[in-house]
């Protein structure tokens, strides 16, 4: 699974959903261990319902943690996710809603922590993307689309979550590989990938003193919904990577248990970068 180097043409509207899909995803490799790096924690995961955001979910929940994911509207898939989560002995608890309305996130920050009695680990993983070939085509409306579903949340959502977040605890936020290399036809989104990237560095300066560690993860090109749903061709997707491949899930989700673990305690401000091999600088 995790080698496909083909995929077979299909096409989504966005959000995609993951049932859709084929092949599947993989979520997790089946010989993935957990060994409790996450025991006792809770974590919020936005666009925790399918790709990337559910492989964090699940490494989560497999590490011991309860989770919350909040999710625009693919029940479907964020029952399924639940289902796995359950079924490794976890609570998921669903959110439905829209990130760009600050009075949901913080909605969202509230209901976790009713649910859970705590918060340990924030994932802002959410985005939309809309490949545009030229400037000319990004229109003021899909600009405002872009920058308030991928970073408007972020400051919203670590806003209401700081007074519950103690030492120890850590801020994870999805950036990608667009944001190092840039992309002809991702203007409008792969800006939105570089301000995360500052985003994460100044909150990190920012929480450094309390203890609270802000890292990111910028991974390539990865088998999920959003690709399906945004890009028209896919046979050959992932395949200009030095590994002449696209990633799974399966292959991010342990980057996210390392940042949000002792395991990387003297990690704060960085960047991990999952793409095949792609040499990119900071
Ligand atoms: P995905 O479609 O599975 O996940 C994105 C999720 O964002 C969706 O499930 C959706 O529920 C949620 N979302 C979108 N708009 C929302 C809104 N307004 N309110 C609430 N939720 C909303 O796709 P994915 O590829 O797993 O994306 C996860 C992250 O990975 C994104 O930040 C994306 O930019 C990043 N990323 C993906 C790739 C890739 O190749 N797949 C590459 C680099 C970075
Ligand atoms: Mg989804």
């Amino acid at each position: 699974m995790a080698k496909t180097k083909k995929f077979p043409e299909q096409h989504q509207k966005p959000p995609g959903m993951e049932f859709k899909m084929h092949p599947q995803p993989e979520i997790i490799r089946p010989d993935y261990k957990g060994s409790e790096k996450l025991k006792g924690k809770t974590a919020l995961i936005t666009g925790g319902d399918s790709g990337i955001g559910r492989s964090i979910a699940v490494h989560f929940a497999s590490e011991g943690a309860n989770v919350a994911i909040v999710y625009l509207n693919e029940d479907k898939d964020a029952l399924e996710t639940q289902k796995m989560i359950t079924a490794l002995g976890k609570d998921c608890y669903l959110i439905k809603g829209d990130l760009k309305k600050e009075a949901f996130c913080k909605k969202s920050i509230e209901k976790a922590v009713a649910k859970f009695g705590s918060l340990n680990i924030i994932v802002n993983n959410a985005a939309f993307q809309m490949p545009e070939n030229t400037i000319e085509h990004i229109s003021k409306k899909q600009l405002e689309e872009t920058f308030e579903t991928n970073i408007y949340p972020f400051f919203f959502m670590v806003k209401e979550a700081l007074p519950h977040l103690k030492k120890g605890d850590t801020i994870i936020n999805t950036s990608s590989v667009t944001a190092y290399r840039g992309s002809d036809h991702l203007l409008d989104y792969s800006s939105t990938k570089g301000a995360i990237v500052t985003f994460t560095r100044s909150l990190a300066t920012m929480l450094a003193k309390k203890g609270i560690r802000v890292n990111a993860v910028a991974p390539g090109p990865i088998w999920t919904p959003l690709i399906v749903s945004t890009f028209k061709k896919l046979k050959d997707f992932g395949s200009d990577t030095p590994m002449g491949r696209a990633g799974q899930p399966s292959e991010i989700g342990p980057a996210y248990v390392f940042l949000a673990s002792k395991d990387s305690s003297y990690i704060t401000g960085q960047v991990l970068h999952i793409n095949g091999g792609e040499i990119v600088g900071g």
